[in-house]
């Protein structure tokens, strides 16, 4: 019999530590799981989910001028809030259920609580009168939205975790920050019929993504109506009787209903009790750990975003399968970050595999690019300015694929796809061997024939 009351201790039941929990449990080992607020965690609760029914709402008012340049009457369609937002709490309910109900299945024991650490083996259930050992913990506590604490009136704003439950539609939003999160949003309440202003100190929006990418996704927001301003910081943010003022560094003033500040997510590492056990952070604060998600304490291991590796629920998961494979089943592994595909679910989305052209140059030195602008048949139908945007990056010795692109409608379902070819080493040539499916908007990544030469590079050959 072993000297812990369980043989792994798991704080955090989201995403990485649900699923940690279930593949543990399920090889007959004794396993706890303390969850402070709801079951599924960010992606189910705050995040991923309840995002994606909100993009899902507010496309519909693209599709019903759409539907009208089809032939259709669409009467004057009006939006109800707060019946959108109780549906999507109902169905945010029915899914942390039915993880509680995997894990019980599997035989772990979920403790409602926060939990922390006393020392390398004892486990805090604040609230609860209780502590608990564990032959081994696993931290998988994940992050939490961060704001500039020192922006005077930042009181004011709001960030995601809010915007899921605001008590009503607002007339008009700001929102303060340049990464898949603010990009998101901007084009939910844009396409709810908020006016929507986007606020970024950088030169363009998401920063790490392949530049034409992100030139290109500015251009389409800004054609849905969306403000988009760069280049500028925040002074401050002033409440007056009409509003919230955002005054910015170029004197600028955007007055608003809602300030959402998407400025970026740090590890949740507050008041865990981590200098107890000995667990240390890296520079930037999150747990540091080895490639196997081992702390530097033997026995407590670290996953998903408070490890601040890579940010996405499915890699959360991917490290907790690594982790029970290394930690319960003498099968050391782990995950592999290499060609995870991304996407962001702006209006229109993103789809991305591999590496960005200038990524790519950083590593091969020179690189072929494939690339093509076009406006989809579905909108070009009923006079749209909507384009997409492909993009194929080749290593030219090789001739393998090591980058894929798209802006544009379906774009994420595409790249999930492209993401077999690239993930498993394709050159061009068996890219292009592909026979296209025709007519659709994914026939043009396997249709690029011609190697892009940037205007500014053919004008000077001229
Ligand atoms: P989490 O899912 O955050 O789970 C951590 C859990 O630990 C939480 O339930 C928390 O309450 C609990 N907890 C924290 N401290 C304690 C404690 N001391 N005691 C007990 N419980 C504790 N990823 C994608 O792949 N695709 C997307 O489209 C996407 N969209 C996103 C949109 C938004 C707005 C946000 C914020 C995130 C999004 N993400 C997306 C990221 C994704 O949600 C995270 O990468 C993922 O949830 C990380 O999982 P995790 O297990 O590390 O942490």
């Amino acid at each position: 019999m072993s000297q812990y009351d369980y043989d792994l201790f798991v704080i955090g039941a989201g995403s990485g530590g649900v699923r940690a929990s279930r593949l543990v449990a399920m090889t007959g080992a004794r396993v706890g799981v303390a969850e402070e607020h709801r079951v599924g965690g960010t992606c189910v609760i705050r995040g991923c989910v309840p995002k994606k029914f909100m993009v899902y709402a507010s496309d519909f008012s693209h599709q019903f001028k759409t539907a009208q340049g089809y032939g259709w009457t669409v009467p004057e369609p009006s939006f109800d809030w707060k019946q959108f937002i109780t549906a999507k709490d109902v169905e945010i309910a029915r899914l942390s259920g039915i993880y509680a109900s995997n894990l019980a299945k599997a035989g772990a024991e979920l403790v409602h609580a926060r939990a922390k650490l006393v020392d390398a083996h004892t486990v805090e259930l604040v609230g609860k009168n209780r502590t608990v050992t564990a032959d081994k913990i696993l931290i998988a506590v994940g992050g939490r939205p961060w704001m500039p604490q020192d922006l005077p009136g930042i009181e004011h704003a709001i960030t995601s975790e809010e915007a899921f439950h605001l008590p009503e539609l607002p007339k008009r939003i700001l929102i303060a920050g340049g990464g898949y999160i603010a990009v998101e949003f901007a084009g939910i309440f844009a396409g709810l019929g908020v006016e929507t202003t986007l606020v970024y100190r950088g030169p363009n929006l998401l920063r790490g993504f392949d530049d034409d990418v992100r030139a290109h996704l500015a251009e389409e927001l800004k054609k849905r109506g969306i403000r988009v301003i760069l280049g500028t910081q925040h002074e401050r943010i002033e409440k007056t009787e009409t509003g919230l003022v955002n005054v910015l560094d170029d004197g600028i003033r955007c007055e608003s209903d809602v300030v959402l500040f998407a400025t970026g997510r740090r590890p949740y590492v507050g008041d865990l009790g981590l200098d107890k056990a000995g667990v240390e952070l890296t520079p930037e604060g999150a747990i540091k750990v080895d490639e196997l998600s081992r702390t530097t304490v033997e026995n407590i291991w670290a996953i998903g975003d408070v490890t601040d590796r890579m940010n996405l629920t499915p890699v959360a998961i991917r490290e907790a399968v690594a982790f029970a494979e290394t930690a319960f089943k003498n099968n050391p592994c782990h995950f592999d970050y290499v060609d995870v595909p991304t996407a962001v679910f702006s209006q229109p989305p993103v789809g991305v595999v591999g590496l960005s052209e200038a990524e790519a140059r950083r590593l091969y030195g020179k690189v072929d690019v494939y690339l093509t602008r076009f406006r989809p048949m579905k909108y070009a139908f009923i006079g749209g300015d909507e384009r997409v945007l492909m993009k194929l990056v080749v290593e030219p010795q090789s001739d393998r694929v090591v980058g894929a692109h798209i802006v544009g409608p379906d774009a994420p379902e595409m790249i999930q796809m492209a993401a077999i070819a690239v993930k498993a080493g394709v050159t061009k040539r068996q890219w292009d061997s592909t026979c296209a499916l025709h007519p659709t908007v994914a026939e043009e990544i396997v249709t690029m024939r011609e190697k892009f030469v940037p205007p500014d590079l053919l004008q000077a050959a001229e």
